[in-house]
């Protein structure tokens, strides 16, 4: 389960997260992080996320609807210009030049660093290989930029089957979440002019399962929340009287090593070339293929707000013995679990509906919760944004495996961390089929949220003993 983080193209170095960076690093993400950095986001919610770190006018960036962008340095594809009060675009390529010469440096130390670091402890060495040679190619960023304009539509249309075979089911579930947070609210949110200014994988990373691109996002947009009764097109009209501006996010691509040859092409099936009419499931009515499950392509995992992006940290003690027993394990597969399960949480809460939880929580926890928040009891989580969500602790050893992962978020434009609490039996296997979040570890049925802890398929108990990871408490701070 040995994992490698790499530079992409020898340029911008600066990872999203990950491994642990030497002093070098720390300096030039210290650098970047006083850059005067765009603030605003709509699909994803970054229009609305308020960081930790808000010493600068990146601290304030938004986080309701829209996917997110992360701190950018040299561009050597940006079009358009944004109308920041900073103009970053006159600081970035400056001193974009003066941190890729440091992050060069810096990553080569840090390798030596890593490699050290193995040798040290003896666990997962791996051998310094090159990466994949697919990474951050041309397709790939044909690809990400479709999903990019995509997304901005089915935002707009509040329809994501438009993206539905391209994103994470945590990703969706996040979406889906905040249109239906933003509906109750009675609002909608509109963009208008959305121009992506630049895209730049920054970092890859491989382990046993998966390659891992985090791209930075570069765009600017009007964006205005509007009442969710206008059509289409009044909203978008509406948005085009908010003023431009520019946001910046870090997205993180999966995709399967495994991914053979996709068949088809837009619109079809990549496992049997059929035409896609993808429901709530995304799997393919023909064939029966999950397609976002990074099996056949990239599929996009995490939108991280830039103000919360960090480089990567390295795996967490534990990791190697849960890999021994557990050969398959991915920390991106867990992370898009816990993604999935904040979220089910946030909508639980908000929509006073705690029973949704059966499938995805332990029962003394949904029993906490049902006890805090009885049914009916809705829970104000307007402008409600994650800003990241990474791996802290695992505990593989104990009656129960265990993981801690940080949710860094805002609700409310208050800054919130927590911890979630996971677990799962001993002995239980991460799936090896690709990302499947959502599904029955049984029989891959998608998990609803009718209450009950039961797969409706196959009648697997999904919270007691879960063979997938369960949410089993929340620590706030
Ligand atoms: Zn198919
Ligand atoms: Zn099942």
């Amino acid at each position: 389960m040995g994992r490698r983080t790499v530079e992409i193209q020898g340029m911008d170095t600066t990872p999203c997260r990950g491994a642990q960076l030497p002093r070098l690093a720390a300096a030039a993400i210290l650098l970047s992080a006083l850059l005067p950095l765009p603030a605003v986001a709509r699909p994803g919610g970054g229009q609305d996320y308020r960081g930790s770190s808000s010493g600068s006018s990146g601290g304030d960036s938004s986080s309701s609807s829209r996917p997110t962008a992360y701190a950018s340095a040299s561009g050597t594809d940006r079009g358009g210009s944004g109308d920041g009060s900073a103009n970053p675009f006159v600081v970035l390529p400056v001193l974009g030049l003066l941190l890729a010469g440091v992050a060069v440096y810096m990553v080569r130390d840090f390798r030596r660093m890593q490699a050290a670091e193995k040798a040290r402890s003896g666990a997962a060495a791996v051998p310094p290989a090159p990466p994949p040679p697919a990474l951050a190619d041309a397709p790939f960023h044909a690809r990400a930029r479709m999903l990019f304009h995509s997304l901005d539509e089915a935002w707009n249309r509040r329809d994501l089957s438009l993206v539905r075979a391209h994103v994470t089911d945590a990703t969706f579930q996040r979406l889906s979440t905040q249109l239906r947070l933003l509906n109750a609210q009675g609002l909608r949110n509109a963009t208008a002019e959305v121009a992506l200014l630049e895209l730049r994988a920054v970092s890859a990373e491989q382990d046993e399962r998966f390659d891992t691109l985090h791209v930075r996002i570069l765009a600017q947009c009007r964006d205005r929340d509007v009442p969710a009764h206008l059509d289409d097109a009044a909203s978008r009209a509406a948005a085009g009287e908010a003023p431009l501006g520019p946001y910046e996010e870090c997205w993180t691509f999966l995709r399967s090593q495994e991914a053979p040859a996709a068949r088809g092409g837009e619109g079809a099936c990549p496992a049997c070339g059929a035409p896609l009419q993808l429901g709530e499931t995304a799997a393919c009515a023909h064939c029966g293929a999950i397609v976002n499950s990074g099996r056949f392509d990239w599929v996009l995992a995490e939108m991280t707000q830039a103000v919360e992006a960090r480089p990567p940290a390295p795996l967490p003690e534990g990791a190697a013995a849960l890999c021994a027993q557990d050969p398959g394990f991915s920390r991106q597969v867990l992370e898009d679990r816990a993604a999935l399960l904040f979220w089910r949480w946030v909508e639980a809460q908000a929509t006073g509906r705690p029973r949704a939880l059966a499938k995805v929580a332990s029962p003394a926890f949904l029993d906490s919760v049902q006890a805090t928040r009885p049914a009916g009891a809705a829970a104000p989580f307007r402008a409600c944004a994650v800003g990241s969500v990474e791996l802290l602790s695992l505990h593989p050893e104990g009656p129960v495996q265990r993981a801690r992962v940080e949710v860094r978020w805002s609700v409310e434009g208050r800054h919130r961390r927590s911890v979630l609490e996971l677990h799962r039996t001993p002995g239980a296997q991460t799936p090896r089929a690709g990302l499947s979040t959502a599904r029955c570890p049984g029989c891959s049925a998608p998990l609803s949220d009718n209450g009950q802890p039961a797969c409706e398929s196959c009648g697997e108990q999904l919270s007691a003993s879960p063979r997938d990871w369960v949410l089993s408490g929340i620590e706030q701070d």
